[in-house]
């Protein structure tokens, strides 16, 4: 046997899971993004101790054939691409077809799927080995639960942070998620209790107002601009309402709920001298533009881009920023304040 072999399967997956789920708060990302690509109107999700032990996600999708869960689970195999042009225009939140593969690497998967008027099935693998599927009854969606997540990667399961953090990283994330998908009915329980829920009626400022509060939810402004590339929409806070951190910003590109210092800082900048000194804004800015300007594909994880013309946005963030926070002052002020 010569000296270089090709990994097996199980191996290579557990490589990309790696990758890919960090922690419980990945393994929650890549589902719920899952439930979004197959156009659910309705995620529920429930974990239990932080999602170490199990996290579950039902949604109201399109469901999966029973004749292919398990090619689901195979590496590189995606509904959601298929040729190269596809990847310089992807349109949904996955396309790499390696989320659900690395998580059955690496924990114990049981879902259970079916299509509108089509009978369901079950499917359950553990460390990557299929151990059974079989016809079951279901409802049309994915239901899907995920337990021992890290079993056979213990040098991950040290890595991780106390309960709490990983909790609150489940939150943060389900938040973000929410704000991005306003349309969508979202639900989050730890350990049985509710953690938080929105309704799903496409209104964002009741969404915020749901996560930062009722009060935060009435001192956000509307936002609105465009150029010939970019539309924004979206919320900013009054300068009176800040917070300790940029961490209450939430950036989507076409409703990819993203990361990027440039964008931020461009949202702080049109605040101009307004914001006190180590206080940032609550906003969510939702940006549309042809996916062609925009690399989803730098990052397993997809949470940093790369854009194309992203002077050019920074610039229409700044300005639109400023208008509405400009605006502002021109009303007289009836409020508490001053
Ligand atoms: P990707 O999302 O990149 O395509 P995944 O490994 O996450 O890869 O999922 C593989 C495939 O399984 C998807 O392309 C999709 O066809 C199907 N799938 C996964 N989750 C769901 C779901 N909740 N509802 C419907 N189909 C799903
Ligand atoms: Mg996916």
């Amino acid at each position: 046997m010569g000296k270089i072999q090709e990994l097996d399967t199980v191996l290579a997956d557990q490589i990309a899971a790696g990758e890919v789920i960090e922690r419980p708060a990945s393994v929650v990302k890549e589902l719920v993004e899952n439930a979004i690509d197959a156009h659910s109107t309705r995620i529920d999700i429930m974990v239990e101790e932080a999602g170490l032990q199990e996290i579950r996600i039902i949604d109201n999708g399109d469901g999966i054939a029973s004749d292919e869960l398990a090619i689901a689970f195979r590496r590189h195999a995606t509904s959601k691409i298929q040729t190269r042009r596809d990847l310089f225009r992807v349109q949904t939140m996955g396309f790499r077809g390696e989320a659900l593969p690395s998580i059955a690497s690496i924990a114990d998967v049981e879902l259970v799927s079916a299509q509108a008027n089509q009978a369901g099935a079950m499917i359950h693998l553990r460390g990557g080995e299929v151990l059974a599927t079989q016809a079951a009854s279901a409802r049309p969606g994915t239901d899907i639960t995920v337990r021992d997540l890290f079993y056979n990667t213990p040098a991950r399961l040290k890595y991780l942070k106390s309960p709490r953090t990983e909790l609150s990283k489940i939150t943060d994330l389900v938040n973000r998620l929410a704000l991005a998908e306003p349309g969508i009915a979202f639900s989050l329980h730890h350990d049985g209790k509710e953690v938080f829920r929105t309704v799903g009626n496409g209104n964002l400022q009741q969404v915020l107002a749901t996560i930062y509060g009722t009060k935060a939810g009435q001192k956000m402004l509307p936002l609105a601009a465009s150029d010939p590339d970019f539309k924004i929409t979206g919320l900013v806070s009054l300068p009176e309402l800040t917070r300790a951190g940029r961490n209450y910003v939430t950036l989507t590109i076409n409703q990819r709920y993203i990361r990027s210092f440039p964008l931020t800082k461009a949202l702080i900048a049109g605040y101009g001298s307004k914001l006190m000194v180590g206080r940032y804004p609550i906003a969510v800015l939702n940006i549309e533009l042809d996916p062609i300007l925009v690399d989803v594909n730098v990052h397993p994880a997809k949470r940093e881009v790369r854009l194309s013309k992203e002077e050019q946005l920074t610039a229409l963030i700044t300005t639109a920023v400023a208008e509405v926070i400009g605006q502002q002052n021109l009303i007289p002020d009836v409020g508490s304040q001053t």
